[in-house]
């Protein structure tokens, strides 16, 4: 049976060129093949930034009234919510995460539309005193054509958190998709364009990171880069635009460390440690990989931890399983890697949860969710980032102990605290280099009103929230003199 293509989306509409090189589109789940993308090369990137450059310099989308604008943006929301069943099919497919984790990715991705539809009108500049004779304002004024390369993790909601602020603030965008997960994208983007988005305000063209990407981050009519994925090509990405001097955003992972005291609430605790390390088979970028546990409860936190592990079922991500498979045969290498280092450096690693029985998900990339003990600081699997579902468990005597093993770390994504003192989780979220500080609980609740970003090799510059807006805008003072006399 020949696979259908996926198109790329240009100006508006999907090109789907029979001649054009393409890439097989792998279900995780199954290991077996579903659709093919287009393998997009320089031409094809070079063909949606001139797309995107032209509506941006005509009056199709950011002299468009404000209003208008914050209109299209909340009719693309209502759009996505009236499609979430199709959307989150693809995505689960695509990514093999289970269904309800992608019709909750659908939903905040309708969230960043209606959340930056909803700015569009309100971000005001200021006017600066300066002196007797002269009156300074300022304006926000968008870039022009914003770059989007996103991971295949999740592609919709985090491509949708740059996407949306970046046409809110009037930039049309150009993303790259993940060669590993582009089918929801190219969706959005005909979804976005039925809903009223102009021509050329969103294109997608897909391929491999090393020629659609770099033609992309290369290309002299783009004016601003958003990256999120691995440090290594984070870095690729930052020199390659230093030689035009664009500006760049990255979000480039974590080893981000649960820390849990001996007096906190153990049972919730455990119960947020075992759901976030499975969440999307671990491959979430703010997941908590390390615990870090006080060794006075560290039998009886871990036990409990290890409960929660051994119901985990995995299995098909649309048949309700609670955890899929992950992305691909060589991230479940990479995994297994680190599993065999873990070991031969000391960490005592046990298995858990149910592997899938259905013999059609035989060959698919199923990890099981994996604890490794007694890990430390010298370990590779304390301080790379796994992307698995895999916990490594650490523990401390004190306060100060918790501080150093959690700062420790080249990356600085985020960090959990479990206590009830409340001085002392006010004095940790001081202490903690991390952009994201959670007490007792995991994240926001998937909002998208909080500023996200990371600290160290985690990146710079926020996503989500007003900064994520203002991310997308560069300011112009612009000062009128008047005679005084
Ligand atoms: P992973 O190794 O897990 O796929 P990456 O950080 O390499 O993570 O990929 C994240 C995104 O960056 C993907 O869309 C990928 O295609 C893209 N990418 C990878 N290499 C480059 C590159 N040299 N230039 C631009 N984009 C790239």
């Amino acid at each position: 049976m020949s696979l259908e293509n996926l198109g790329i989306f240009i100006d508006g509409q999907v090109m789907a060129d029979a001649n054009l090189a393409t890439i097989d589109v792998i279900n995780p789940a199954t290991a077996r093949p579903i659709k093919r993308l287009i393998r997009g090369q320089a031409a094809e990137v070079d063909a949606a930034v001139q797309s995107a450059r032209k509506t941006f310099e005509t009056k199709a989308w950011r002299r468009m009234p404000t209003a208008q604008r914050g209109q299209i943006l909340l009719k693309i929301s209502e759009a996505i919510r009236a499609n979430e069943e199709h959307l989150a099919t693809l995505e689960s497919t695509d990514v093999g995460k289970p269904i309800a984790q992608a019709r909750n990715d659908v939903r905040t991705t309708a969230r960043y539309f209606e959340y930056y539809g909803g700015m569009v009108d309100k971000v005001l500049g200021t006017t600066i005193p300066v002196r007797w004779g002269a009156l300074d304002m300022t304006l926000r004024e968008p870039y022009g054509v914003s770059a989007q390369i996103i991971p295949w993790n999740y592609p919709l909601s985090m491509g949708a958190r740059g996407i949306a602020p970046a046409l809110a603030a009037g930039n049309c965008v150009v993303a790259k998709p993940a060669e590993d997960a582009s089918l929801s994208l190219v969706e959005l983007a005909r979804i976005a364009h039925a809903a009223g988005l102009p021509a050329g305000a969103f294109n997608v063209v897909t391929g491999y990171g090393q020629e659609a990407g770099a033609a992309l981050v290369r290309h002299p009519l783009v004016s601003h880069v958003t990256f999120t994925g691995s440090v290594a090509t984070g870095s690729a990405i930052m020199k390659m635009a230093a030689e035009t001097i664009k500006p760049v955003s990255l979000e480039l992972g974590g080893k981000s460390p649960n820390i849990v005291f001996a007096d906190a609430d153990l049972a919730a605790a455990a119960a947020q440690i075992a759901r976030v390390i499975v969440l999307n088979s671990g491959q979430t970028c703010n997941t908590c990989s390390r615990l870090l546990v006080d060794k006075s409860i560290h039998d009886t936190l871990l036990e409990q931890v290890l409960t929660k592990f051994d119901q985990v079922r995995m299995g098909d991500p649309l048949g309700g399983a609670d955890m899929g498979p992950v992305i691909s045969a060589k991230q479940k290498k990479a995994i297994e890697g680190f599993l065999a280092t873990a070991e031969q450096d000391g960490a005592t690693m046990t298995r858990h949860g149910h592997p899938p029985e259905d013999s059609n998900l035989r060959d698919g990339f199923f990890v099981r969710p994996t604890v490794l003990n007694n890990v430390r600081p010298q370990h590779r699997v304390f301080r790379e980032e796994i992307f698995g579902p895999v916990l490594a468990v650490s523990s401390f005597s004190d306060e100060a102990e918790a501080v150093t093993l959690a700062n420790d770390s080249d990356y600085g994504l985020n960090a959990g605290i479990f206590t009830k003192d409340v001085e002392r989780a006010i004095r940790l979220a001081h202490e903690i280099q991390a952009g994201q500080i959670y007490v007792n609980g995991f994240g926001t609740g998937g909002s998208v009103e909080v500023p996200f970003g990371g600290m160290k090799k985690s990146g710079f510059n926020r996503e989500k929230g007003i900064e994520g807006f203002l991310n997308y805008t560069q300011t112009k003072s612009v000062t009128f003199h008047f005679k005084t006399e």
